[in-house]
């Protein structure tokens, strides 16, 4: 599986993340809305935090199950976390934030956070 490199726009908060580029998402919530953003869901185990911990501000709204997590200097939410249905630490991974990440529009599937 790839190992992809991320990080914000300015470069404090840096990440790497394990995954295929195959369950892209583009989400309806009331937040992911306003970023338009393309997730890629990523187990906790797969995911690794290299540096800017110090930077990151954690929002949460709604159920407050997502760490909505965004760089306190530059703005951008590289990735969030939270828990899948059965209860597993996931990642949601910006993949506008990765490295040579190459996908197709047409593969983004629309996943309905509105109703979760
Ligand atoms: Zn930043």
């Amino acid at each position: 599986m790839p190992i992809y490199e991320g990080s914000c726009h300015c470069g404090a908060v840096r990440f790497s993340a394990q995954t295929e580029l195959d369950s892209l998402l583009r989400c309806n919530c009331s937040r992911c809305r306003r970023l338009g953003w393309v997730l890629q869901p990523v187990p906790a185990e797969n995911f690794t935090l290299v540096s800017g911990k110090d930077r990151l501000t954690s929002y949460r709204f709604n159920k407050k199950v997502i760490d909505h997590t965004f760089c306190s200097v530059c703005g951008v939410e590289a990735f969030a976390n939270g828990r899948d249905r059965e209860g597993n630490a996931l990642y949601m991974v910006n993949v506008n934030c990765l490295e040579g990440a190459e996908y197709d529009p047409d593969t983004v599937t629309s996943f309905d956070g509105a109703s979760y």
